[in-house]
Order: structure tokens, then sequence, then C-alpha cells
């Protein structure tokens, strides 16, 4: 039997499962305006900078709030009032992003695309032909919605190419797939703490061209999300506008040090896609199929059809799986029918074991036997 490493596991879009030495961080009291403190925002402005090969062209701008305030913030900072911006929109959080902008009154054409296939070159070229009036393109790294991975150097190729800005979401992705900048010659990149960096939330990043944001004085219309403003204070004053979250930078300076230790974005990759490995194996075996095939899936996320049992519903086994201190992602976002587990976070293959031990009873409890899916829902005894 596969030890619990954790109390709870919280296998879900973040917040996630974080290390006890993480969570360690923020016990202590820490004052805003000492030098220490400073020193930690500068470390994790460079090491996150230099994690994306960032450092020459762009500046990593942090700012309170969950990962969408730092999205809001980029966008109506850095997009001028005279642009376009296209979406492409192929999960739920290309449905956020799109109605993100909308809500911010800026001028936005969606590319509405299904799960699958993965967006195309032509389709963006076709998207950009269509009204050349667009300016900027947005889109998801890793579409937590559905599990997909985005071909974001594609995307970039094309924006290139077209004199379009680019405009990631790489909120899921950062951290745990590589992701270059300055190749993609992104214009900003948003970035959470609390995915692929294993942080706790609270505060989030917009990696920007520097030039972008030298160019963005005084377009801000918030106040608070003004990212030019931000950065600037940073850069003259050394600290934080308004008052920081002091325990969640602290936290997010160390798990930024484990992500070193660990051997950066390449190792954590390993170490998610063995995770993801287990669990997707562990869940075949007992029936189960996954919603996508392999090569198009994040290895962050595993998506699951309903098994076809008349006592199995999703709610009864969220619940099940709940009692036992093991939390999957709350709702279905954008496919039906289907159920997902994160494998993000402070986990390694033996709590995929774990995990995988609680699905058996959890499903036994609920009254669907495995044995039965295995067998193709006919014939087994219940
Ligand atoms: C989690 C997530 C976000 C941001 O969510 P917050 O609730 O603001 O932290 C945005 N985009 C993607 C792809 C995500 O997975």
């Amino acid at each position: 039997m596969a030890k619990r490493r954790h109390d709870l596991y919280l296998l879900t879009p973040g917040p996630l499962t974080v290390a006890p030495e993480v969570k360690a961080e923020m016990l202590r009291d820490r004052s805003p305006n000492a030098e220490l403190h400073r020193e930690l925002t500068a470390g994790v402005r460079r090491y996150l900078l230099d994690l994306c090969n960032g450092a020459g062209t762009h500046e990593c701008v942090p700012i309170q709030g969950s990962a969408t305030y730092a999205i809001e913030a980029g966008l109506q900072t850095l997009m001028p009032r005279d642009g376009r911006l296209l979406v492409i929109q192929n999960g739920f959080y290309g449905l956020r992003l799109r109605e993100l902008a909308e809500g911010l009154r800026l001028p936005v054409t969606a590319l509405e695309l299904p799960m699958l296939p993965l967006p195309t070159r032509a389709d963006v070229e076709g998207a950009l032909d269509a009204d050349p009036s667009i300016t900027h393109v947005l889109l998801c790294h890793a579409e937590t919605g559905t599990g997909v991975l985005n071909p974001i150097e594609e995307v970039a190729a094309v924006a290139r190419e077209r004199g379009v800005k680019l405009l990631v979401d790489a909120v899921a992705s950062f951290g745990g797939f590589p992701l270059d900048v300055a190749a993609l010659d992104a214009e900003a990149v948003f970035v959470s703490p609390n995915k692929c960096l294993e942080s706790v939330p609270g505060v989030a990043m917009v990696i920007a061209k520097r030039a972008a944001l030298e160019g963005a004085a005084g377009r801000s219309a918030s106040v608070v999300l003004d990212l030019h403003a931000q950065w600037q204070f940073f850069e003259e004053v050394g600290w934080w506008r308004w008052t920081p979250p002091t325990h969640v930078v602290a936290a997010l300076a160390r798990a930024c040090e484990r992500h070193r230790e660990e051997g950066g974005t390449d190792r954590r990759h390993e170490r998610y896609r063995r995770n993801w490995g287990r669990l997707v194996e562990g869940l075949r075996a007992r029936g189960f199929r996954t919603l996508l095939p392999d090569d198009a899936a994040a290895p962050i996320i595993a998506t699951f059809h309903d098994p076809d049992h008349p006592n199995y519903s999703f709610e009864a086994l969220y619940r099940a799986l709940e009692r036992r201190d093991i939390v999957i992602f709350p709702g279905r976002l954008t496919a039906t029918g289907t159920f997902r587990i994160g494998v993000m976070g402070d986990l390694v293959e033996s709590d995929m074991d774990v995990i995988l031990a609680a699905m058996d009873e959890a499903l036994a409890e609920i009254g669907v036997v495995t044995a039965r899916l295995v067998a193709g829902g006919e014939g087994a005894a219940p």
C-alpha cells in the first residue's frame, strides 16, 4: 500500500498540493520594506525571467491577486486602444480570455475552434486574413478546460510573419513546459505561482517585452491594475506599489528554489509525465477511457470519460473521493460526460497509487464495479 504523503490531495487546476517547506515560509512575518523582502521579490522576478529566456528582452512584473488579475492588467495596459485582439478560443479558459477582453471593452475577434484538432497555421492565417485590423493574438498554452496543449510555436510563427503581437496565457504551463519568450517574440506571457511553479495563490506575474511596457505609460484605465506603473515602481523604488502578500511572496521564492533544485522545467515536466502516465495507465486498467489522444494531452491533467454504469454520477464520485481527502476538478468545464484529475503539485508516482487505491474504494462505495467496466459493461458480477 503506497504511503500517503499529504493529508489532502488537491488534484485541481490550482491551488495545488504544496510542499510543506513552501507552506512553512508563510509562518514568518516579514516587512515588505525590509531589504530581505526586496531581495525575495527581485530573486523571484529574475528566476522567472531566466526560466523563459527573457532576461535580455523582457521584464517580470508581479501583481497582487490571482492569475486573472495579471491577465486583466496586462491586456488593458498593453493593448493600444486602436488595436484589435484575436482570441483563439478552444476551451473554457479561451472563452474566459475572450470574456475578459470584452469586459474591458477592447475590440475583440474570437476564433472559435473545437477542442480538437489543435489550432493550425491555416486557422490563424484565415482569421488574420479575414480581419486586417487585428494587431494582437491571444491564446492559452495549456488549455486547462480540456487538457489540450496548444501549439504556441506555430501560432507565434504566423504572428511574427504577419507583424501581429503574441500574448500567451501560460498560467497553467509556466514552469512545467518549456517556453522561450525571446524565440516566440512574445509581447506578454501570463504566469501563475500556483500551478506548475507549485506555490500558493495570491500573486501573479506578467512577463512582458520591455519595449511594450515602455510604450504603455499612461494607457491604463485602472490605477491598481496599471502594469506600467507597477513595473516602474519596482524599477525605481524597488518594492511593491501597494501592500504585497508578503507570506505568499516568501512561499514563491522558496518554490522557485525547489524548482531550481529539482533541475528546472524539463525535470519537472518529466515528473508530471510520469505521474500522468501512472494515473492514466491505472485507470485504463480499470476500464476508463481518456478523452484525448495521448499526443494532444498536456500531462498535467488527465480527462476521462464517465464510466458507462447505471450507478455512476460525477457528483457521487466527487463526494466519495472528497471523503477520502482527495479533491478532483470540481466540474466539467468544456467537455460534458467527463471527469478530470490534475497531477501538478508536490506529487510523485507513489501518490498516484494512493489516488488509484482511493478511486477503487470510492467506486466500490458508490456501487460502480470496475471489473464490470473492464469486461465492457456486461456480465460481470455486481
Ligand atoms: C488557472 C488558470 C487561469 C487563472 O485562474 P485564476 O483563478 O485567476 O488563478 C487562467 N488560465 C488558465 C489556462 C488556467 O489554468
